[in-house]
């Protein structure tokens, strides 16, 4: 089995995430991607805006009826602050299988920063795509990186959860454009990123 890990805060999951994850599958030929929600992100200040209840919930809509994409609760079953090396090693006593971390441009950039990141490459094989408006990657990367990295060819629409909730705030209805339609039902219903919180 090949499996591709994306992981993130998903707060709230996006067209983005969704063209990284397809075309990481397709190009690879995983079996799967699996996206992972961070109980909380060690590399961000602040906790999510919507809790993990809602996270799981709008990536699995995003995820049903679509081949190949799934969803673990892997992290926010664990707790506490989520690191991607104790993800991989359960992963591995679980399922045992062929892992590939998928990252955009901006997270392999910080990507030495991680817990253990050698630790991540003896465990996966590293699938980059390159994420707008950055073009082309400039930053050095460790040899223990470049050794494992797969570059996957991907446009990536140029959009954030960040940009999204903005909008979602502003009661902005072009945010349909960067949603698949079942998680804007879902935000709407549950009333989520109303206010600044
Ligand atoms: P936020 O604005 O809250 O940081 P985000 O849109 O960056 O949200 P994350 O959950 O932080 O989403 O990202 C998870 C993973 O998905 C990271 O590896 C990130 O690089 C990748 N990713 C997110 N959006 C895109 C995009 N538009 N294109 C390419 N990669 C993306
Ligand atoms: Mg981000």
């Amino acid at each position: 089995m090949k499996i591709g890990i994306l992981g993130g805060t998903f707060d709230p999951p996006h067209v983005g995430h969704l063209a990284v994850a397809e075309s990481v599958r397709d190009q690879l030929e995983l079996d799967e991607v699996v996206f992972v929600p961070a109980a909380r992100n060690p590399m961000k200040d602040r906790r999510a805006h919507a809790g993990h209840k809602h996270r799981l919930a709008m990536l699995r809509v995003m995820a049903e009826g679509k081949p190949g994409l799934g969803v673990s609760d892997i992290e926010i079953t664990r707790g506490g602050s989520s690191y991607m090396v104790e993800t991989l090693e359960e992963l591995h006593l679980v399922q045992p299988a062929d892992y590939w971390l998928i990252l955009g441009s901006d997270a392999l950039q910080g990507f030495s920063e991680w817990r253990h990141p050698e630790r991540i490459c003896r465990f996966a094989g590293v699938a980059a795509v390159i994420r707008p408006p950055m073009e082309k990657v400039t930053f050095p990367l460790p040899d223990y990186l470049e050794n494992v990295l797969d570059w996957v060819e991907c446009r990536p629409p140029n959009i954030s959860s960040t940009r999204v909730r903005s909008m979602l705030q502003r009661r902005d209805e072009d945010v349909v454009r960067w949603l698949d339609p079942r998680v804007y039902e879902y935000i709407q219903r549950h009333r989520l990123y109303r206010i600044e919180d």
